[in-house]
């Protein structure tokens, strides 16, 4: 599955390098001799033990893409090749979706190492094309897609975010969720000017629009006088609660996904009987990055005569969708080929998906797939008193 066509920029640049760097980097990739080794020349040496579990190396099948390939040109980046549009782009080939930690032996997570490798590039003005559009959108109009469809505010005490994703392309689910939570007794807001999370500039290493990204946000929230918050992304979630930790920013509101808070108000929601056979996609951020490996099983099955399936890899081992860690906005080819392996993978249990992730609903959707949020299945077989 390698291709030594890719890879052969890398071998091109190592023979262009002078004698003494090229003995250096050859022995240093190839021999693994290396006095103090960082965790991404430790990655780089790896035969690439998480690649069955990798989305990307699975359906991408080349070396610079594979988990340990990318950690080689990061490492190659640092030093020996010259960073170019062409040269750096493996390195954003990558779901963000850590199913390389739960195989890995030194639990690396590559999206994680190969953060401040991005960072250091993008701060010095080495960046895809595709990345910089998405970080300008950010920071002009606070919204991945550019300019933003129009909202209402609606006033209430719990406050509803709902994402970018949501914003764009299913308003429809807004409505159901607010719906829905209104039926268990909350009283939702929403608001008009709603901003992004920052999560794609994170993640893409634009390191100071994050922080100012994700400040704004964090201001806007905190002058909000509601009870908590609820979201229904889960990367948007993890970004509010473990991201902005992760760099001192405080929200004072909590902050749940929308399963946690259905969990919460469980005991209040009877469902009507249904025969349905549906398998369940675990999205990678609420099953791996927020620990829910098993919440949408456990609400799930409080619905009674609901056959519930699970595909191959489920819970903590889920497989992306392909629309993870922002891939589908710079090679929606590939996130879209990712989407059909996985699509293919459900379709084996049942022919109805439920997930709790927009962008997942999106990207198997995309694939061809029948998809419901939970919010939406829960809205549709809710049993109402009134
Ligand atoms: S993440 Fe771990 S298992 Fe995967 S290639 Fe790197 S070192 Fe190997
Ligand atoms: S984070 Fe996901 S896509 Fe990226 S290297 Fe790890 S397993 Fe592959």
């Amino acid at each position: 599955m390698c291709d030594m066509g890719k890879m052969s920029w890398i071998l091109e640049a190592i023979k262009k390098a002078k004698f003494k760097m090229k003995i250096e980097a050859i022995i240093r990739i190839i021999a693994g001799k290396i006095a103090k080794p960082s965790d991404i020349i430790k990655c780089a040496l790896c035969p690439n033990m998480c690649v069955f579990a990798c989305p990307v190396g699975v359906v991408d099948g080349k070396e610079t893409t594979s988990p340990a390939g990318k950690a080689k040109v990061a490492f190659l980046l640092e030093k020996y090749i010259e960073a170019t549009p062409e040269t750096i782009e493996p390195i954003y080939i990558c779901c963000a979706c850590n199913a390389c930690q739960v195989w890995c032996p030194f639990e690396f997570s590559v999206a994680e190492i190969l953060l401040p490798i991005k960072q250091r590039l993008y701060e010095e003005g080495i960046y895809l094309k595709k990345v910089k559009e998405i970080v300008d959108n950010l920071e002009k109009y606070h919204f991945v897609f550019g300019e933003p469809p129009k909202r209402q505010d609606k006033e209430g005490e719990v406050l509803l975010f709902r994402g970018c994703v949501v914003s764009q392309y299913y308003s429809q689910l807004e409505e159901t969720a607010m719906n829905l939570l209104e039926t268990i007794g909350l009283k939702i807001k929403v608001i008009s000017d709603e901003k992004c999370c920052g999560y794609p500039a994170y993640i893409f290493g634009a390191n100071s629009s994050f922080k100012r990204i994700a400040k704004e946000t964090a201001r806007q929230l905190n002058e909000l006088d509601v009870k908590y918050i609820v979201m229904l992304c889960p990367t948007c979630a993890y970004t509010l609660r473990n991201i902005y930790a992760k760099y001192g920013i405080k929200i004072k509101h909590n902050i749940y996904h929308i399963s946690e808070v259905i969990k919460m108000h469980l005991n209040k929601i009877n469902f009507n009987e249904t025969n349905m056979e549906i398998v369940i996609h675990d999205p990678c951020a609420l099953a791996r990055h927020l620990g829910n490996s098993d919440i949408l099983y456990e609400l799930l099955s409080k619905i009674p005569g609901l056959k519930i399936k699970k595909p191959m890899r489920s819970g903590k081992e889920t497989f992306c969708c392909g629309f993870g860690g922002g891939l589908a906005l710079i090679n929606y080819g590939l996130a879209i080929k990712i989407a059909k392996e996985r699509l293919k993978e459900l379709l084996e249990e049942a022919k109805t998906i439920i997930t709790a992730c927009p962008a997942c609903k999106r990207a198997l959707e995309s694939a061809g797939g029948t998809v419901y949020d939970i919010t939406e299945f829960f809205h549709m077989l809710i049993k109402r008193t009134d």
